[in-house]
């Protein structure tokens, strides 16, 4: 792959039109509708003749040239802007299966993609399959005819677990599904999913691209690269579109019909965002890498869980898929509830908030919060532990957050 320079990449995107003002940053187009100057003009846009935008729910020009910048920096086919990242993820399933059909996954999952296919899913027929994605051959066996996707998540969060993309992409190439990857843990500057065989890729824009907790977002990220024939969903607008018959399906039908796309003033922020993804997250990763290495050492601390520790079990495949730098999160195990419960108390810089990827380092307690509505014995599946404490490192400076760790463990 051409090397690619993903700062400069995404602040010169030509924006889509030429501004009557010359400005050079895109202005917020808050208005709903878009005016014609005849019924002619106004029948090819409505038939898809013409790409002109019509109505906001359907595409805004500001949303637009943020989704050409994240179609510059990941090199996709088609790249589509959402409310937030669970929209991101319902819109692709919605896209994909049907009653009848099953998706096949892991528990491993963030808490509301667990719900939403442990749940709304199954309401609507669609069986989900959940499995051990370390284990390749029980992968093989969940998958059948019926079968839409894999769909994963690069690392899993809080549990850390690092899925090997590439032979779960032979795997699904194999048995003609597409491989489905959420990516919200290492930025797209970092980790490129294509050159791992996913398909679609989707993110929770909310976290690194909104550029310090600005808004909600997700995108849906489309490489182009899976033949549709197979799909039973979409084996018909193969015909007609061949492999962008997932993104016609997206964006003529679910789309639409959800209503969830991304606002022109969240689009703004997160292509400021976009502008300084890059440069944040590497301070950011490079001061969590400063602080897991500190704090595997801590006599008060009886793990730490992050990927590019040397005596972590993922960390050959975490290098391989991620490099150097596998996010800003890590995790840490102390020794009980209460002695996590009183290290969160005594934090004085880290904020004890939810959210991943603020410009402010965050901390929480998984199980008494994001998972607290979860009963023990579907935590113990999940691999939930009480004795964990999430961490998700800003920009403060590494001396001044260990600081606040050793004020914590004292
Ligand atoms: C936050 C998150 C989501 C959901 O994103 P929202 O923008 O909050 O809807 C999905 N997946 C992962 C891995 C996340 O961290």
């Amino acid at each position: 792959m051409k090397k690619k320079h993903a700062t400069s990449d995404i602040l010169h995107t030509k924006p889509c039109i030429i501004d009557p003002y010359g400005s050079i940053s895109m202005p917020v187009y808050n208005s709903v509708a878009f005016e014609f100057d005849c019924a002619e003009a106004m029948e090819a846009a409505f038939s898809g003749k013409t790409t002109d935008h019509t109505y906001s729910r359907i595409s805004n020009p500001t949303v637009e040239h943020f989704e050409n910048r994240v179609k510059a920096i990941t090199q996709a086919k088609h790249v589509t802007a959402l409310s937030s990242g669970m929209a991101a993820i319902s819109n692709i399933v919605f896209t994909l299966a049907k009653s009848g059909l099953n998706l096949v996954t892991s528990k491993h999952l963030f808490g509301n993609t667990y719900s939403f296919f442990q749940s709304t899913l199954a309401a609507f027929g669609v069986e989900v399959r959940f499995c051990d994605l370390l284990n390749l051959e029980e992968v093989k066996k969940k998958i059948d005819g019926k079968t839409c996707g894999l769909f994963l998540e690069i690392i899993t969060n809080p549990q850390m677990e690092v899925a090997d993309l590439k032979s779960l992409s032979e795997i699904c190439k194999s048995k003609k599904i597409p491989l489905i990857a959420d990516s919200t843990i290492v930025p797209f500057t970092s980790f490129k999913a294509s050159d791992f065989g996913v398909d679609i890729e989707t993110v929770s824009s909310t976290k690194y691209i909104s550029g310090g907790a600005t808004s909600i977002g997700g995108l849906i990220i489309d490489y182009g690269t899976f033949d549709w024939r197979t799909s039973e969903r979409l084996r018909e607008l193969e015909r007609l579109h061949g492999r962008d018959a997932f993104n016609f399906k997206l964006r003529k039908e679910i789309h639409r019909n959800l209503g969830a796309y991304m606002s022109p003033q969240t689009a703004y922020m997160q292509s400021l965002g976009l502008e300084t993804l890059e440069v944040r997250f590497l301070r950011a990763a490079e001061t969590t890498k400063k602080l897991v290495e500190e704090l595997s050492n801590h006599p008060k601390v009886e793990k730490v869980n992050y990927t590019d520790l040397k005596e972590n079990r993922f960390y050959e495949i975490s290098r391989s898929q991620f490099g150097e730098f596998p996010g800003a999160m890590f995790t840490i195990d102390l020794q009980s509830k209460e002695a996590c419960f009183q290290f969160i108390n005594k934090l004085q810089v880290i904020r004890r908030a939810t959210n991943l990827f603020d410009n402010q380092s965050l901390a929480i307690h998984p199980a008494s919060t994001i998972y607290v509505n979860f009963s023990q014995k579907e935590r113990d599946e999940m691999n939930i532990s009480d004795k964990t404490i999430r961490f998700s490192i800003g920009l403060e400076e590494f001396e001044v957050l260990i600081e606040d760790f050793e004020r914590a463990l004292g």
